[in-house]
């Protein structure tokens, strides 16, 4: 087995878990019931994989979460203005992003 993520907020730990799961990858969560008797708030979440030879891949399945690809600007159907990525509405005009 190799560890292939962990983080402080255990909701990031169980997200990594499932998005590595849905990509058929096995894993295992450890330090979950805090078994080295730290208190739990010091408890860091760890994935494992249960396969070594998985651990490229989730690594890398792993990096394009913490490093989302930049998403394009997109173009309002409406005014035909750029907006950034981030932007629910068009800073123009209001309309919504498609
Ligand atoms: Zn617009």
């Amino acid at each position: 087995m190799k560890l292939v993520y962990t983080n402080e907020n255990n909701i990031l730990v169980n997200h990594a878990k499932n998005i590595l799961e849905n990509e058929g990858v096995e894993v295992s969560l450890k330090n979950e019931h805090g078994s080295t008797g730290m208190h739990p708030q010091f408890m860091f979440l760890e994935v494992w994989v249960n396969n070594d030879a998985d651990e490229k891949k989730a690594k890398r399945i792993l990096e394009e979460i913490e490093n989302p690809p930049e998403t394009e600007e997109w173009v309002c159907a409406n005014c035909q203005e750029k907006n950034d990525a981030s932007f629910e509405l068009c800073w123009h005009c209001q309309a919504p992003a498609n």
